[in-house]
């Protein structure tokens, strides 16, 4: 086990205080998102010492783990790429700068429109199937993108099925063990000589290495076939995917991507060959533990003898956790109304949110220390899919997020997200068409 590393849980609660302090989260400002800049730049480097340095390999960032647009900059300025899967997540990666053959466009459902702009650019385009390469190729053209195709290596589920992309019947790849479906990519290989590289993603969070290793063997014995029947090197890329899962019980990162290089050396011994250039895409494991949220501590009630709670952190912001609780619990650090981390007594609480609906619960019975109105609660190991990617239920506005460095002692914290204003929501929710059904009532039945 090599390159671990633990977050600083004595630096985190400085920013928290830090943060307090500056106004950032607290009366007025009910909650935040955080993100570590200099955790994040560590993560980077340690992924890059992870790979052996002799092998070609363009590290991309799955644009959806944190899709905010300083972020993304500041991963493109280390010479990261960007994967991405919509439209909107390919504007942001060209806004942050990426150059477009440093991105790669992946998603099950591309448009032809989203084919020929993303063609036009040169970026990277996977194919989910044989019925898009047939798309591709006639749009093609002169594009210079990598034309790649997604297969499903169906190794099986890892314990969050939601997250699992390689059991046989996701909705993901081409399913290589159906009957019939290693023939059909290795005639399309023959029909499309522009196809040069494979793609496989077993999945995120709850897979194993053993599983992510399985695939990506699949993926290297596909590639090894398909040029032994092209008779020439057809295959020269291997976009390996990411899905390294994340600790979220304590502040050890582990598996590091060490971890995962050491599990496919041993699953795939030929893969650090030299014989493709590798392409990963990851995404929790490198913002996860490199961010967290801040919310405040509205109202405490007690209810059937349980202690409540009531805090500005719920669905909207931790999505996942409220709906799947098991598979996505997190740990809940809890400051006074000064920012300083509360001890004292502790009890059995739950944690609830602001959504009107009873399941907005972000812990339930847990030990914390008791909570007051004005304290800070703070959901940990947040910085991947969680406030970058709010949902909007009930209209809740989605909070501010501040980048901060430590570098140089003190803590500076620099906006990356403004807070959504009410004119945003109602711009968003169809206000300019407000009178657009009142005609409907003239003669109409209720009158
Ligand atoms: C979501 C996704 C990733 C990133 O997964 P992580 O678990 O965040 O590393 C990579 N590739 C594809 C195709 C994805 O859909």
């Amino acid at each position: 086990m090599t390159g671990r590393r633990s977050i600083d849980a004595a630096r985190r609660d400085r920013v928290v205080e830090a943060a307090v302090r500056a106004g950032l989260v607290g009366p007025g400002r009910p909650a935040a998102g955080l993100v570590d800049a200099d955790g994040l730049l560590e993560s980077v480097a340690e992924l890059r010492r992870a790979f052996p340095p002799d092998v070609p390999v363009l590290h991309t960032f799955a644009a959806k783990a944190a899709a905010l647009v300083p972020v993304l900059g500041l991963l493109a300025g280390t010479g990261m790429g960007c994967e991405v899967a919509s439209p909107g997540e390919l504007a942001q990666a060209l806004a942050a700068g990426f150059p477009p053959e440093r991105i790669v466009l992946d998603s099950p459902a591309k448009t032809r429109a989203e084919l020929a702009g993303a063609l036009a650019l040169g970026v990277a385009v996977n194919a989910d199937n044989l019925a898009e390469l047939e798309r591709i190729d006639h749009l093609r053209g002169e594009s210079p993108s990598v034309l790649g195709l997604r297969i499903n290596p169906q190794v099986g589920e890892g314990t969050i099925g939601a997250m699992s992309t390689a059991s046989a019947t996701s909705k993901f790849g081409v399913p290589l063990r159906d009957p019939g479906a290693r023939q059909a990519v290795l005639e399309a290989f023959a029909a499309y000589p522009w196809l040069s590289r494979l793609h496989v993603h077993v999945g995120s969070q709850g897979c194993s290495l053993e599983l992510i290793a399985a695939g990506v063997r699949a993926a290297f014995e596909l590639a090894e076939e398909i040029n032994a029947v092209a008779g020439y090197a057809q295959v020269t890329g291997l976009d390996i995917g990411g899905g390294l899962p994340v600790n979220f019980d304590d502040d050890e990162i582990r598996p590091s991507h060490a971890d995962y290089v050491a599990a496919l050396r041993e699953g795939v011994p030929g893969l650090f060959d030299g014989g493709y250039t590798l392409v990963t895409e990851f995404g929790r494991s490198l913002t996860a533990k490199n961010g967290f949220t801040a919310a405040v501590v509205e109202y405490v009630k007690d209810v059937g003898g349980r202690r409540i709670a009531l805090t500005h952190a719920g669905a909207h912001l931790a999505t996942r956790t409220v709906f799947m609780p098991e598979s996505w619990p997190l740990r809940i650090g809890v400051h006074d109304p000064g920012g300083r981390p509360k001890t004292g007594p502790s009890l059995v609480q739950d944690v609830a949110g602001p959504c009107c609906f009873a399941g907005d619960v972000v812990a339930r019975a847990r030990e914390l220390p008791e909570l007051a109105p004005g304290d800070v609660v703070v959901l940990y190991d947040t910085g991947g899919y969680y406030f970058s990617t709010p949902w909007s239920y009930n209209s809740l506005a989605r909070p501010a997020v501040h980048a901060f460095t430590t570098r140089g002692g003190g803590v500076r914290f620099t906006e990356i997200r403004r807070e959504q204003t009410v004119e945003e929501i109602l711009a968003e929710s169809g206000a300019e068409h407000a009178a657009a059904l009142l005609p409907l009532l003239e003669a109409a039945p209720c009158r």
